[in-house]
């Protein structure tokens, strides 16, 4: 545990570090508040900051309240050592949003322990916010394919489809379905279908940027949306379309070969997201019955 040290006097400050020192903690010092909330804007700034009251450029409370305002997952834990000692001042530290307040001079003993609480209470908020990200992860992903589920494609590719309209630049979009999956279910069993799907699942995931959306239509169907310069440029797709045709699924004793149709439409925005997955569907449906295992492109935005 890193924590921040913000005093403007030598010899607190030192005696602080040696603390903090011997009870295990790393340290850094600054001696005025500007470079406390320097170090504090970094990705990697300490949790907890033990703070001045009465320092140059800027004071305790004016660091307490720009710490406040600073957007972490997980907000610092900021315990004032200062001499100041009225009630109002205890008060005034604590509404800036201090997380504790301890007088000087301070038993060490108390010290520690009032630190123990700020890690605790750390260890608390991480763990918050961890399970927060575990499920938003849950909500808005497909847990075999791990691409976007349903909703969320649609709500992100919305929102992509207004935002190139804005912006002027043109959208690849994508539907891409498996092909004979019904037989390979038969077949095989639903397990080495659940396996294919995530093997293409994969596939997709390795040949997208992060720029470009994936997601679990239903079924074996999935649907992308990428952001490109040229409208022409198919190579995202044939690169994911020979991949499939290339992997092979092992079961049992038994091998599985795999290949996907994809029908690709683009689109410039100002229309709906069903139109849109329309022609792509429509393109789709054309590849499958001129022998799968294909692109087609050859629906434009009127
Ligand atoms: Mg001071």
């Amino acid at each position: 545990m890193k924590i921040l040290i913000a005093d403007d006097d030598n010899v607190s400050r030192l005696l602080l570090h040696r603390l903090l020192n011997r009870w295990g903690f790393d340290s850094v010092e600054v001696a005025d508040g500007e470079k406390a909330l320097e170090i504090m804007r970094a990705d990697d700034a300490p949790e907890l900051v033990l703070l001045d009251w009465e320092m140059p450029k800027a004071d305790g409370p004016e660091v307490c309240r720009q710490l406040r305002l600073m957007d972490k997952a997980v907000p610092p834990y900021i315990i004032f050592v200062t001499a100041k000692d009225t009630l109002f001042d205890l008060v005034l530290g604590l509404d800036m949003g201090a997380s504790d307040f301890i007088r000087k001079p301070y038993k060490q003993e108390e010290l520690r322990a009032r630190i123990q609480v700020g890690i605790r209470t750390i260890a608390l908020q991480t763990q918050l916010v961890e399970a927060r990200n575990r499920m938003e992860h849950l909500a808005m992903y497909d847990m075999l394919t791990e691409v976007y589920n349903r909703r969320a494609i649609m709500d992100l590719f919305g929102r992509e489809l207004s935002r190139c309209a804005r912006e002027q630049h043109t959208l690849l979009v994508a539907m891409a379905d498996l092909d004979y999956f019904k037989k390979l279910n038969d077949q095989f069993g639903h397990a080495t279908g659940d396996a294919a799907l995530s093997l293409f699942g994969e596939i997709l995931r390795n040949n997208t940027r992060k720029s470009d959306l994936v997601g679990r239509w239903g079924g074996e169907e999935f649907i992308l949306v990428a952001q490109v310069k040229d409208a022409d440029d198919l190579s995202l797709f044939e690169r994911i379309r020979l991949q499939t045709e290339n992997s092979v699924l092992k079961f049992e004793d038994k091998s599985v070969r795999l290949s996907v149709s994809i029908g690709i439409t683009a689109t410039t925005g100002g229309e709906t997201l069903e139109k849109v997955l329309h022609r792509a569907d429509n393109a789709l449906y054309e590849a499958k019955e001129s022998g799968r295992n294909r692109i087609v492109f050859n629906e434009r935005q009127p």
